[in-house]
């Protein structure tokens, strides 16, 4: 599982590590924030505008010469962030409807 290196990293980053993707890809030059060239370590694929969630897809959907691990590494960070997504309905600038739908659900119960 996830030694507790990991955990401390992920903590003092406010729960999203940005970094780890690069031990299997290789960073290049930032192209704008957020955006890097990079290549994939196992495959070689290469993007001229990369950013850590497409190289999280590429790993846990395209990645043909990936191991397992690595895979389901991947896999299993995209479920967990869609989870998230689902559970808080972050919508950017829509807060108020937010807050309203968990008012109503608290209500509802
Ligand atoms: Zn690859």
């Amino acid at each position: 599982m996830t030694s507790t290196l990991d955990l401390e990293k992920n903590k003092s980053k406010g729960g999203r590590p940005p970094s780890s993707i690069w031990k299997d890809a290789i960073r290049g030059n930032p192209v704008s924030s957020g955006k890097y060239h990079a290549t994939c370590k196992s495959c070689n694929f290469s993007w001229s505008q990369g950013n850590i969630s497409k190289l999280e897809e590429h790993f846990a959907n395209y990645c043909s010469e990936a191991p397992g691990s690595i895979v389901r590494k991947y896999l299993n960070k995209i479920l967990e962030r869609e989870d998230k997504v689902n559970k808080k309905r972050k919508i950017v600038g829509n807060n108020q409807l937010t807050m309203t739908k968990v008012a109503c659900r608290n209500l509802g119960v």
